[in-house]
């Protein structure tokens, strides 16, 4: 069972957390829209731009990620199922969580995830 003050940390860490990826995604969006309309739209040399849409676009998949982990982390804290894997049910453990507060998987169900992912 994590201790609620170190369960308090890591709710204020994640918290932090979202809000720093909810700024960066909402820039992002702006940058993908203004890439988008300046983007000439018979004339090949947006590739450029198109490599750099590309780019932002993987980073924001990548933010959307976390952020959803950080939102399920969160949901769970306030079901008191928090710490727990999702796979096993088994509990992560407070130094895996300290390293990583959004984590869903115990370790050894984080190597199966990863194994079976294409
Ligand atoms: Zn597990």
């Amino acid at each position: 069972m994590i201790k609620k003050r170190v369960l308090k940390e890591f709710r204020e860490r994640l918290m932090e957390r979202r809000d720093q990826l909810l700024e960066q995604l909402e820039n992002l969006e702006e940058e993908l829209a203004y890439l988008d309309q300046s983007r000439p739209p018979e004339f090949s040399e947006g590739a450029q731009e198109e490599t750099a849409a590309n780019s932002l676009l993987a980073l924001n998949e990548q933010e959307r990620n976390e952020l959803a982990d950080i939102l399920s982390a969160l949901e769970k804290m306030d079901q008191d199922s928090y710490g727990k894997c999702e796979r096993c049910s088994k509990s992560i453990g407070e130094l895996r969580l300290r390293a990583l507060p959004m984590v869903r998987y115990c370790i050894s169900c984080q190597k199966k995830t990863e194994k079976s992912a294409p």
